[in-house]
């Protein structure tokens, strides 16, 4: 297998239906397309076992690989396993260890018609690659197909997730590697324009650009050039970057900013208003944060920014909340005031509403207040909605934190 051309299918009459919201064919097709596979088609059907065979039927033969999720439980309208078996032409056998699995479940059930559809779960396609499940459900199944493969997930979300990463991370070692550098501070435009002319003579490696609102991340993908070369391609296209840059590990940025403190033994603390504690839920959600972390004002009202934080009166009346003197006095009373080395704020007009001609919503106001002194920036995010402007302040909020504790320019 290469990353090739892929097709989703999400099985649920209650996804055709509208009941239920996919949740697994965004996620699905933002996994694969992060390790370079072309995701063409989406589809999304009813718990038919006749409808879903001739699908099945139909990609398996014009797609490298087919992912399926949904209709892997114990129950009637769980047919994906059938269905499967039957378009491929291919018998189903009991997996030993599956079926032991289940078996404190099956056990539990006292009609013994219930205790046969649980061990239906143990049903494998012949030939078919498992990927375990946690006990109690059915394990995803990877079947080879005439075009490459067929893999079939489970419907939950939270049980199909790390299914796929097993597969993605075995696939990933067997068959190819990519390399993911997560970026702030630049454009998806601009990390194209760095990253495209260093890869001009490579036509084995494949580039993407994968943007949100949180961070760029620019995808490198062996096609053929094998993993030495890719490896050197990368650190070309790392070197081109630059210090964009903040993880070739998969790490958030607010991981990385936690780990720089805790290894110099910095504490920080944030004072937030249009981010609403943002900054701070993103730096607590890591474990062992606390030692870095010591806590953060919300300084939403005016009056919060004056007296919890100790911004002057006059600051506002003469520049106002969002301005730059607002941001750098924020940051300074939160790092004089909770007694950290580093202090974050962040002031801005998230929108809809709030914005004049001079401040438009989307104007926001950061600083970082360290031993040095007190440095503020300015992001100008026009035409983007609250939530976007709120995200992306977010990942302004860490990249200034990581860039003061590299000590590399703010500005
Ligand atoms: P189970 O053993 O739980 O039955 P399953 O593999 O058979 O697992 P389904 O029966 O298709 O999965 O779905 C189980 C649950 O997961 C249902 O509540 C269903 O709505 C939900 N689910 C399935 N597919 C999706 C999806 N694509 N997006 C969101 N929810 C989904
Ligand atoms: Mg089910």
């Amino acid at each position: 297998m290469s990353p090739g051309h892929v097709a989703i299918v999400t099985i649920g009459t209650e996804l055709v239906e509208g009941i239920r919201v996919d949740a697994n064919g965004p996620s699905v097709a933002r996994a694969l397309s992060r390790l370079g596979f072309s995701v063409d088609e989406k589809t999304t059907v009813g718990d038919d076992l006749p409808v879903l065979t001739a699908l099945f039927r139909d990609l398996t033969a014009r797609y490298e690989l087919v992912v399926s999720t949904g209709g892997l439980g114990p129950t009637h309208d769980d047919i994906t396993r059938q269905a499967a078996a039957d378009a491929l032409g291919l018998d189903m056998q009991v997996d030993d260890e599956a079926r032991e699995l289940l078996r404190p479940f099956a056990e539990r059930a006292h009609d013994p018609r219930i205790r046969d559809e649980i061990y239906q779960q143990a049903l494998v396609i012949r030939g078919a690659e498992l990927i375990r499940a946690i006990a109690g459900t059915a394990p995803a199944q990877c079947v080879a197909t005439a075009a490459g493969h067929l893999l079939i997930l489970p419907g939950p979300p939270g049980e199909m997730q790390p299914l796929l990463d097993v597969f993605l991370r075995r696939y990933a070692t067997r068959c190819t590697t990519s390399v993911d550098l997560s970026c702030f501070g630049a454009t998806e435009s601009r990390v194209q324009h760095i990253v495209q002319p260093l890869i001009a003579d490579e036509p084995q490696v494949l580039f993407t650009v994968l943007a949100s609102p949180r961070e760029v991340h620019a995808i490198l993908v062996d096609v053929g050039c094998g993993t030495a070369r890719l490896e050197e391609v990368s650190a070309r296209v790392r070197a081109g970057l630059g210090d964009i840059v903040f993880s070739e590990t998969g790490e958030q940025l607010a991981e990385v900013v936690d780990k720089l403190a805790i290894e110099q033994g910095l504490t920080i603390a944030t004072a937030e208003s249009c981010t609403g504690g943002l900054v701070a839920g993103a730096l607590t959600s890591m474990p062992g944060s606390s030692d870095a972390v010591l806590g953060g004002i919300v300084s939403y009202a005016n009056e919060v920014k004056v007296h919890q934080l100790g911004v002057s009166a006059r600051t506002l009346d003469t520049y106002g909340a969002v301005s730059s003197q607002c941001a750098c006095e924020m940051a300074q009373g939160a790092r004089e005031r909770l007694g950290s080395d580093l202090a974050v704020s962040v002031t801005g007009i998230a929108g809809p509403g709030g914005g004049t001609p001079e401040k438009p919503v989307g104007t926001v106001w950061f600083a970082v207040a360290t031993s040095a002194g007190v440095t503020s920036v300015l992001s100008l995010r026009g035409g983007a909605t609250r939530t976007d402007i709120r995200v992306h302040s977010v990942s302004v909020a860490l990249d200034l934190l990581r860039r003061a504790l590299l000590g590399l320019p703010l500005e």
